[in-house]
């Protein structure tokens, strides 16, 4: 099931290129009262919600796909875990560009372990990426995101993969520059996920997906998710290891080789078989 939201933060089950407006299914979701949960509560429902979207679907109006501005299909993602340096090639890129290190060590993802991007970052491949310092360099960085559906704490490799409720591209959007990671990629925008969130059960074995970018349909990044480092389910034994993933967590597994850099008036292209396909476009501030 490929679940998009879009629009005034309606829910949509996306068909091809239709989307049936399902907004009516989120009336099973639980009701909150402050303080709110740090879950997200569609993801932390996904089986009974899915359950009202199969049987309101028939009758639910139907939408043209490119007539939706997508937002980010998880809505309130407690936390973007986020993996660096976690294709081979891209760490032997980062090491050899002095644009890319600027003097920091680049040490493998075993020995830097993970970095958390702000959830503030986040939007839906409807919206723009705002560039907002255009006098220093800013990449982009495919991802295949993946999003955490139930409760994962110090969980085994033979548990991790039972704890992901599905996928959506992700785009880890970069300024390059000596500071921390997680300042240079929390910015806002700096975190695109969609086009919509896609079941697991309809993607399978995550770990031989292709991944491909283009700017301006000029090809950059192109790989394969077999080539991770730390492949999926480590990363979530990795990351539960440190603390507690709730459900609608998102995990962005790393970018392969190829970033580069993106200006006002791009359109970044991204596609990753089995998940889907978006383009962003990026402006200025
Ligand atoms: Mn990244």
């Amino acid at each position: 099931m490929k679940l998009c939201r879009f629009g005034d933060n309606r829910l949509g089950l996306v068909t091809g290129d239709q989307v049936r407006d399902v907004t009516a299914a989120l009336d099973v979701l639980p009701t909150a009262r402050y303080p709110y949960p740090q879950h997200d509560v569609l993801i932390a429902n996904l089986p009974k919600l899915a359950a009202r979207v199969g049987e309101i679907a028939g009758s639910a109006p139907v939408l043209t796909l490119k007539d939706c501005k997508l937002l980010t299909p998880v809505a309130n993602a407690g936390k973007v875990v986020a993996a660096p340096v976690n294709y081979k090639k891209h760490l032997e890129e980062a090491r050899s560009d002095p644009e890319l290190h600027h003097q920091n060590q680049i040490a493998e993802i075993q020995r830097v372990g993970l970095f958390l991007k702000a959830t503030s970052s986040v939007i839906g491949a409807g919206e723009e990426i705002v560039i907002r310092h255009p006098d220093r360099r800013t990449d982009h960085e495919i991802e295949l995101a993946a999003v955490i559906g139930k409760t994962a704490d110090k969980v085994t490799r033979e548990q991790a993969l039972d704890h992901i409720a599905g996928y959506c591209l992700g785009l880890d959007i970069t300024v390059r520059g000596p500071e921390e990671r997680s300042l240079r990629k929390s910015i806002d925008t700096y975190t695109v996920l969609g086009p919509w969130f896609i079941t697991a059960d309809e993607v399978g074995n995550a770990s031989e997906l292709d991944l491909e970018l283009t700017v301006n349909g000029e090809p950059r990044q192109k790989a394969n998710t077999r080539d991770l480092v730390i492949g999926i389910a480590d990363l979530i034994v990795f990351a539960s290891s440190f603390y507690t993933l709730h459900p609608g967590d998102v995990i962005l597994t790393g970018t392969p080789e190829g970033v580069g850099p993106i200006k006002p008036g791009d359109t970044i292209d991204a596609r990753i078989t089995k998940v889907g396909a978006m383009q962003v476009k990026v402006r200025g501030a």
